[in-house]
């Protein structure tokens, strides 16, 4: 018996009596206040699942060399999903990335049902960006993912050798040798005729990941997935 649940739950009160939990994306105040996600049902139903030949025609078919085999994206990328990762990363609430992975997993519940037994590999922050921030993201979307599924997820695996400035403001030639040579595999564990998943956060032109991915297949991995929460539809 846990003596002190009557004062954590006083505890509780006062806090939302005081800060009322507000929606992440919307900012309305949010009626069942305890209840994670902190969304509003208008923000929950307003994201947009992504049409599932879309990371194909518009992402993979413009990568020259393509190193990923498939690539999975839950939603298309909005102000709602923006506020929700900027949650993630600068309020530290960890446990938000891991209820946003589960969304994306609900809805790529049919393609999570090919990942057999592939090792799941977030894309690592560099650890001076990851030191600022305690978690990477896109780790906490990964087990919100594969929740309920028993695929490892290795989080030091693949490095970032290097300190990459911000892919935000780049071109696609510029995002491609920005990342060039930024990750490194390590040997902890042997990558020889494996399927591996990758999982970020947002996938603009796939440069990222398709570096990962070259990595990971001069490693020896037999099939590298891409998976992330969202993609912008218009624009670039
Ligand atoms: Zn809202």
């Amino acid at each position: 018996m846990d003596f002190t649940l009557p004062f954590k739950r006083w505890g509780r009160f006062l806090a939302d009596l005081f800060f009322p939990p507000l929606c992440l994306g919307c900012q309305a105040m949010l009626e069942s206040p305890t209840a994670l996600p902190l969304v509003c049902p208008n923000c929950l139903n307003s994201l947009t699942p992504l049409p599932e030949d879309f990371p194909q025609i518009h992402i993979l078919n413009r990568l020259h060399p393509c190193y990923l085999d498939d690539l999975w994206i839950a939603f298309e990328f909005s102000e709602v999903i923006r506020a929700l990762l900027h949650s993630i990363k600068y309020q530290k609430m960890p446990r938000q990335g891991m209820r946003v992975g589960g969304y994306a997993g609900h809805i790529l519940s049919t393609q999570l049902q090919s990942a057999g037994e592939a090792l799941v590999l977030p894309v690592p922050l560099h650890p001076l960006r990851a030191k600022e921030r305690e978690y990477n993201q896109s780790a906490l979307i990964a087990r919100g993912i594969f929740e309920n599924l028993e695929n490892e997820i290795v989080e030091n695996l693949l490095v970032r050798r290097r300190y990459t400035s911000s892919q935000t403001r780049l071109n696609r030639m510029r995002r491609k040798l920005n990342v060039k040579n930024a990750f490194a595999v390590g040997e902890e564990i042997p990558l020889a005729d494996r399927a591996v998943i990758l999982v970020d956060d947002v996938v603009t032109t796939g440069a990222t990941l398709n570096e990962c991915a070259r990595v990971l297949k001069e490693r020896g991995a037999k099939r590298v997935t891409g998976m992330a929460l969202a993609t912008p539809v218009h624009g670039e």
